[in-house]
């Protein structure tokens, strides 16, 4: 097989950050072709306000999309619109459905994720959503015009979201979890629990260790979700926020390692040096995890994208960016900056009861996280922080009257 056109670099996954790694390139100074292939429909989009301000409908196409469309005609940033089947690294060709190939001279894989499918018996009703696309928020979006009962089964990130913006418009929400607390991947139990109370004062049900083992229906639609006690819960429709699983298969095809992710190591390249990874799809190797991780976070695409043009224009470093994510539901903005591991131990700084506060996570002593709500200050703070070696005790963090601010000073 041979392609025609010059061999550049070419972006598979034309998402957060494989949008992201060809505008830093240009950035950079990368002047040669510079291809962003992608299987979705129209320019590239942030997916955050998906489950935000663009489910509740303040927010249009026009403020979700990365840039308008000239932006990339300005920047020679060809966008194809196509699925790729295949990579063929001898050759250092990626096949796209319908039998084109696109040579490049280095390949960057930015494949995403895709949603985790809910598995069990009726999961394909009518009325069965899941969250991750633009045309999943579209196909969403239209069921909220008309008050319902909405069942969200997961209580992450995106089913909580959406959960607040489905009470705010006025729909009666229950949410199922199988865990025994919210958040349960992310947070710490004083914040899970914090963000359980904060739902049921929404007017959100919350069942916690509610197993899903079926989706009734009727005529084919949806009309409830059963959980391992037996109990029916009625549903109008469903919103299925379970986790993804990332888009490895191309890379695994080709050859390439894949544990959790595409594997990549510290500079984000693959055991093909001619073939780097980035985002939601790669396990990389994180000083802040102690080993490979895989995370799921805009930051964490769009420093990746950063990192790899520089080292692709010349200027290498290893990736070593403190992750920080945020999420906001309702009134509430959670930030969290670092990562720690469920057994880290918790010291509170604020009081929950005003909706702002933090709490600082610390192993061995050492600060490894800050999770904040409505604290930005703190979450700040915690990203330069850990930056570096952290000093701070747990003491130091438990007291308000100590200025945290004092130690970046030194
Ligand atoms: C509803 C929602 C809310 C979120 N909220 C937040 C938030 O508040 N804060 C935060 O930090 N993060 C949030 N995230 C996560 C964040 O959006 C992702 O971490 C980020 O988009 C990852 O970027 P990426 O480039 O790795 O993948 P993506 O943005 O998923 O892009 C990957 C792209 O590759 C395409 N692709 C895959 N395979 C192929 C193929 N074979 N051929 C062609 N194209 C292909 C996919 O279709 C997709 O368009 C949210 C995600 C969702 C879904």
């Amino acid at each position: 097989m041979s392609a025609a056109g010059e061999a550049g670099i070419l972006i598979l996954g034309a998402g957060q950050g494989g949008f992201q790694a060809a505008a830093s390139l240009r950035d950079c100074g990368y002047e040669g072709r510079l291809v962003l292939v992608g299987d979705e429909p129209g320019l590239p989009y942030q997916r955050p306000p998906l489950s935000k301000a663009y489910m509740k409908s303040e927010a249009g196409i026009e403020q979700i999309e990365l840039r308008a469309g000239a932006f990339y005609a300005d920047h020679r940033i060809e966008l194809v619109n196509a699925r790729a089947t295949a990579i063929d690294r001898a050759g250092q060709l990626v096949l796209l459905e319908g039998g084109a190939a696109l040579p490049y001279a280095h390949l960057i894989l930015a494949t995403g994720a895709r949603n985790r499918p809910l598995p069990v018996p009726g999961h394909d009703l009518a009325g069965v959503f899941y969250l991750r696309t633009l045309a999943d928020a579209d196909a969403l979006r239209g069921k909220l015009d008309v008050a319902r009962r909405v069942v969200v089964i997961g209580a992450g990130f995106i089913g909580l979201e959406f959960a607040a913006v489905a009470r705010a418009l006025g729909h009666e929400v229950t949410v199922l979890e199988g865990a025994g607390r919210v958040l349960a991947r992310a947070v710490s139990p004083d914040m899970s629990a914090f963000f359980a109370d904060a739902h049921a004062a929404m007017g959100t049900k919350l069942v916690l260790g509610a197993g899903v083992v079926g989706l009734k229906g009727e005529g084919g639609h949806v009309t409830g979700v059963e959980t391992g006690d037996g109990t029916v819960h009625p549903a109008d429709f469903v919103l299925v926020g379970i986790g993804v699983v990332p888009n490895v298969e191309l890379a695994a095809d080709a050859g390439l390692e894949v544990a959790n992710g595409i594997v990549v190591d510290a500079h984000l390249a693959t055991m093909d040096p001619a073939i780097s990874g980035l985002g939601d799809a790669v396990a990389y190797p994180s000083r802040f995890a102690g080993g490979n991780v895989r995370l799921e976070s805009v930051q964490n695409a769009a420093d990746q994208a950063r990192s790899l043009a520089h080292r692709l224009t010349g200027k290498p470093a290893p990736f070593d960016a403190v992750p920080w994510f945020w999420s906001d539901q309702s009134d509430l903005k959670l930030q969290i900056v670092g990562l720690a591991a469920a057994t880290d131990s918790a010291v509170l700084r604020g009081d929950p009861a005003s909706r702002r506060f933090s709490v600082f996570r610390f192993r061995d002593g050492v600060l490894t996280a800050i999770e904040s709500v409505n604290r930005p200050a703190d979450h700040m703070l915690g990203r330069r922080l850990l930056a570096g070696t952290p000093a701070i005790t747990p003491a130091q963090a438990g007291d308000e009257s100590f200025e945290l601010k004092s130690l970046l000073a030194k």
